[in-house]
């Protein structure tokens, strides 16, 4: 295809706003996809994306589009990850494509991840057209969200799309939008091959495809290239387009997206943002790259059967697999025995692995208390990445210790700005600024990332009945003072419990763990003494009263069914309780521990 008839293009919006109901009748609309085989939100693949309707990976999809002029053009979609832990992945993708549509929802206007993504495009330089979505629901309101769209984002949206991606309204305008008004991709077909490396994934039949952007030259079948930033050389097995099915295709010319296979054995060995070229008569001048997305927060993955251990291995080998951005190692901990201490690109990142092994695998988990990575300088000079409590040197060996922040940006409606300034003025954050759109207020909050990791988001969502939306960027360190607490039950310390905290919120978040496992460890026939100390100091102690009757007593030995079946069901609540010493903790209290109100 030339250069002329081709459009590459990804789709920018808030979570919900409609991206993936647009793309959607997008491919619809062009017969990309057969009518049968058309099921809702076609680009989001994992049952888990499509359970809590997010996209994680990025999706792309290749349709032929017949315009008003008369020709028939290629347009590329690139439907990008929503979520703030993959921003970084966003930012990548955005570079293979020219232009973005911004879609935003008529009856809701600009939200933080709007912004964060529109950013994110214009940094990119793509030529942005606004799309109005939900223009069907009553409470839409197109001019006062274009308004909105020009004063806080700064661009023109007096030429915004309006369309219902529910009813189909407007799809054809959209379609015609983006063959007139943006850019066809600049390449030069007779350079030698630069492609970008755009994305990469395992797929059990195929192994590892390639996603790739084709800059300059052909890449064909056959073809030996070389991956420029890791050297290694690879034959060509497989081209494809993406439709978004695979449909196989001769060759791949400037501005053209696909994928390939070529015998790559694991995720790892691909590098996204890296420069793919021939072996022979290569190009020497790599693209610029990406700096590798780094986990950002960590934490223990244990069997609540030891048994499982195995089976868990297996399990975080096969999704590693597939997300070169997971990192995992194993771990022991005293009270958990054997498992693994991963890290991820954020909570959300957390919660899908999670979800996967104990869903897709059938494994009960216990889930550690997540840790960001703190520098901890030691006062012989050395340094170190702290990024499990339980490998705190000694306190007085320590010099000083640093922790990550980040700059939230939060959009809320003017009723709920009061609790949202006190909750992030209570999770020792420092207001950077506050401006108001229409009836919204914008507040940017420094805030140290620990204090968001676990529930923060959970916390902004009730305070604010759901209407805030927030997004954050990771800023750097700095220095705090950072302490060690441990959580002693019946005088033992329990290493899965223990965190990091600031000295001045210690005893409050000792108070509030010791409370919170009064209540969720069940009595047993002796007290149970539940401490929270740092160093050897303990700052707050809650006791549990002995229990006296068995749960069988009250059958007073007569129904035996009966009797056995309480015994029984005892049994399996066994199965997700884990032995402390004597005591026995059920795996929900590890979370629900963490959670503050
Ligand atoms: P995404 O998170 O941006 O991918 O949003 P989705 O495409 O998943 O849409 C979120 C919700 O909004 C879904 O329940 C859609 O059915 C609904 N939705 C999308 N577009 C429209 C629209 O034009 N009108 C109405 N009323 N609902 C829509
Ligand atoms: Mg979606």
């Amino acid at each position: 295809t030339d250069l002329a008839h081709i459009r590459n293009f990804s789709i920018v919006a808030h979570i919900d706003h409609g991206k993936s109901t647009l793309a959607d009748r997008l491919i619809q609309l062009t017969g990309t996809v057969a009518e049968r085989d058309m099921k809702d939100q076609l680009l989001d693949a994992m049952d888990i994306e499509r359970e809590r309707g997010i996209t994680i990976k990025a999706n792309t999809v290749r349709i032929e589009y017949p315009a008003k002029d008369g020709e028939t053009y290629i347009l590329n979609l690139i439907d990008t990850p929503g979520h703030v832990d993959f921003a970084y992945e966003v930012s990548r993708s955005m570079q293979a494509v020219e232009g973005s549509l911004l879609v935003v929802d008529a009856s809701q206007g600009v939200e933080a991840q709007t912004l964060a993504n529109v950013y994110q495009a214009i940094d990119a330089d793509h030529e942005i057209v606004p799309v109005l979505n939900k223009i069907d629901l009553p409470a839409a309101d197109v001019d006062r969200v274009k308004e909105q769209i020009e004063d806080v984002i700064g661009i023109d949206a007096s030429e915004a799309v309006h369309i219902s991606a529910k009813t189909g309204l407007g799809i054809p305008d959209v379609l015609e939008a983006i063959v007139t008004r943006l850019p066809a991709p600049k390449g030069d077909r007779d350079a030698p091959l630069k492609a970008m490396l755009v994305d990469s994934w395992y797929d059990p039949y195929l192994g590892v495809v390639v996603m790739i952007r084709v800059i300059d030259g052909v890449i064909r079948k056959g073809d030996m290239i070389r991956m420029m930033q890791t050297g290694a050389r690879y034959g060509i097995d497989k081209l494809s387009v993406l439709r978004p099915a695979m449909q196989d295709i001769k060759e791949l010319g400037p501005g053209e997206i696909g994928v390939f296979t070529a015998s790559i054995k694991q995720v790892r060995d691909t590098k996204v943002g890296d420069t793919i070229t021939h072996e022979k008569k290569g190009t020497d001048t790599p693209l610029p790259g990406f700096k590798p997305s780094q986990p950002v927060v960590f934490c223990g993955l244990f069997p609540v059967d030891t048994n499982d251990f195995e089976d868990l291995r297996d399990a975080i080998e096969k999704l590693a697999l597939n997300d070169a951005s997971f990192t995992y190692e194993m771990e022991t901990s005293a009270a958990l025995g054997f498992g693994f201490r991963c890290g991820f690109l954020g909570l959300l990142h957390l919660e899908v692995i999670r979800d996967r092994i104990e869903r897709e695998y059938d494994i009960d988990l216990i889930t550690t208390a997540p840790s960001v990575i703190y520098h901890v300088y030691m006062k012989d000079g050395s340094k170190l990445d702290l990024h499990n409590p339980a490998d705190m040197p000694d306190a007085t060996l320590v010099s000083h210790i640093e922790e990550p922040r980040i700059k939230a940006t939060i959009l809320v409606p003017d009723e709920y700005l009061g609790d949202v300034l006190k909750l992030c003025q209570d999770r020792r954050g420092i207001q950077e600024d506050l401006t108001y759109a229409g009836a919204r207020a914008m507040v940017v909050y420094d805030l140290p990332l620990n204090e968001v990791v676990f529930d923060f988001y959970d916390r902004l969502k009730s305070v604010t009945k759901g209407y805030a939306s927030f997004d954050y960027q990771l800023m750097g360190y700095r220095e705090d003072k950072l302490v060690k607490m441990q959580v002693l039950v019946n005088d033992e310390p329990v290493d899965a419990l223990s965190m990091m905290v600031h000295r001045d919120r210690a005893e409050m978040r000792g108070r509030a763990m010791c409370e919170k496992l009064k209540e969720l460890i069940p009595r047993h026939m002796f007290k149970i003494p539940i401490q929270a100390a740092i160093g050897g100091k303990v700052i707050a102690r809650e006791t549990l009263s002995a229990l006296r009757k068995d749960v069988t007593a009250k059958c007073y030995g007569g129904d035996v069914t009966r009797k056995k079946k309480l015994l029984e069901k005892q049994k399996a609540g066994k199965k997700r309780m884990r032995q402390f010493g004597k005591v026995e903790i059920p795996q929900e209290a590890f979370i629900n521990a963490l959670k503050m109100d």
